[in-house]
């Protein structure tokens, strides 16, 4: 813990924290130390965590790195934050993000930019970027972030670490502020795939307090990562993303390495169609502007965080508050979601993306029932420089997320892992896509390409 914290103070420049807990997780530690020598510690004895400033840990702040929940503290634990401490992880501190966890940059923060410790000029990606930068640089052993379109599995590529999001359901969301409740998980950032597969073992599984948590018994993650297969597979991938024009050169030469590796391997890897590529975009941006636009409906003034002085009366406090708490991007997806929700839209978009989501869904899972993988570059190009995307190409922002919303959109489980740098030594991120509840076969496999 002090040389975790001595890093996190010689690194404030990153801007990685919104808040540290030093005092407390020294404490932690001893206790932990304690229950060594005693011959009672936890699975996680000493591993050091931080929480995307999503996740809630009883007692202390939790503001989605946004004004609109400023001074708020949460009266009650995340159930993944519970089950990290019931076997003595210890909790360092919660980390920036995208405002609301809406973003691919890190850059929409109330408490600022965060920079990528591999290029202090360049984004870290987002939205949990922090807490990739927390892992990759050395701040903590482990974060726990959320991906709804890609959040931990980007910042992961962006940063050399290991980012999982699980099957949809595999980890209780009580506790995690919600973007877009149908898509939302907690994830998992690592240094390696055997640290990710033990976290997951601990916080996944059933919890009274998430109704849509799934009741299916957890396999034991860690013992099927240290599994020596010798089994041949058979991999997918889709022809368009690997091979498009728009894919940096250097991350489709390593992606097509790993490909030839595998088949030098003896395994199957075959190209196939996707022809629902194109929708995956918009399909997603309107269903998650969507759920976003009712579930921030909450933050009214009253009953979290921020509220504005002397308001002239009730409409004005909400109206206030708002506009005041919340920053653009948190805004722009309100109104879009409104919009695609109100009466005259709601069947040309809201429906119709909800149909086009099941197509998604089922086609990618019949690929998955003929193939173990599909396999695919995390993102198409590795971390861009600080301030490149504003108001004025914030879409080319948004259609980076092509790779990571395909999981997303299925509730399929995913994960990204290293795949080596580019010329200029930017990290490049390789991504494995499983069937439902594939995770034991997902993260043996990624150990294996690792
Ligand atoms: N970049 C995507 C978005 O802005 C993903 C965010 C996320 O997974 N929380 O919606």
């Amino acid at each position: 813990v002090e040389s975790y914290l001595a890093r996190i103070e010689e690194k404030k420049h990153l801007n990685v924290w919104n808040e540290v807990y030093p005092e407390e997780a020294l404490a932690q530690a001893k206790l932990v130390d304690q229950k060594i020598s005693e011959g009672k510690a936890g699975r996680l004895a000493g591993m050091v965590v931080g929480l995307k400033d999503v996740i809630a840990y009883k007692d202390h702040g939790l503001q989605a790195s946004s004004n609109m929940l400023d001074g708020y503290v949460s009266p009650f634990s995340a159930t993944a934050t519970n089950r990290l401490l019931a076997e003595d992880a210890i909790i360092i501190g919660r980390q920036s993000c995208d405002e609301f966890a809406m973003g691919s940059s890190n850059e929409n923060s109330a408490f600022g930019v965060v920079k990528n410790n591999i290029d202090e000029t360049r984004v870290p990606g987002g939205s949990s970027g922090a807490s990739a930068v927390a892992v990759s640089d050395d701040h903590c052993l482990v974060s726990l972030g959320s991906d709804t379109g890609g959040s931990v599995r980007q910042p992961a590529a962006f940063t050399g670490t290991v980012g999982l999001k699980p099957t949809y359901s595999r980890i209780s969301r009580w506790g995690l502020i919600a973007y877009a409740s149908s898509f939302d998980t907690i994830g998992i950032i690592s240094n390696n795939v055997p640290d990710a597969a033990l976290v997951l073992e601990i916080i996944a599984g059933e919890d009274e307090n998430d109704a849509t948590v799934s009741q299916r018994p957890v396999p034991a993650y860690s013992a099927s990562v240290s599994k020596k297969s010798t089994e041949k597979l058979k991999i997918a991938y889709i022809k368009e993303t690997v091979e498009s024009e728009h894919l940096n050169k250097d991350i489709s030469e390593k992606t097509f390495a790993k490909i030839e590796a595998l088949r030098a391997e003896g395994h199957e890897v075959e190209a196939i169609e996707f022809p629902l590529l194109d929708y995956l975009l918009p399909t997603y941006y309107i269903l998650t502007t969507a759920e976003a636009s009712t579930n921030l409906e909450r933050f009214d003034g009253v009953r979290y965080g921020y509220r504005t002085d002397n308001p002239k009366d009730l409409e004005a406090l909400y109206k206030k508050s708002r506009s005041e708490g919340f920053g653009d991007e948190v805004k722009r997806r309100i109104m879009l979601g409104t919009f695609v929700l109100s009466a005259s839209y709601y069947d040309a978009y809201f429906s119709k993306a909800q149909k086009v989501r099941r197509m998604i869904k089922e086609t990618t899972e019949k690929i998955l029932s003929d193939y173990d993988f599909i396999l695919m570059p995390t993102t198409s190009a590795p971390s861009f420089e600080i301030g490149k995307y504003g108001e004025n190409n914030l879409l080319e922002l948004y259609l980076g997320d092509l790779y990571t919303v395909h999981a997303s959109l299925a509730g399929l489980p995913a994960i990204s892992i290293p795949n080596g740098t580019d010329k200029d030594g930017l990290t490049i991120g390789l991504q494995v896509m499983a069937n439902r509840f594939e995770e034991d076969k997902m993260l043996a496999f990624s150990e294996y390409l690792s």
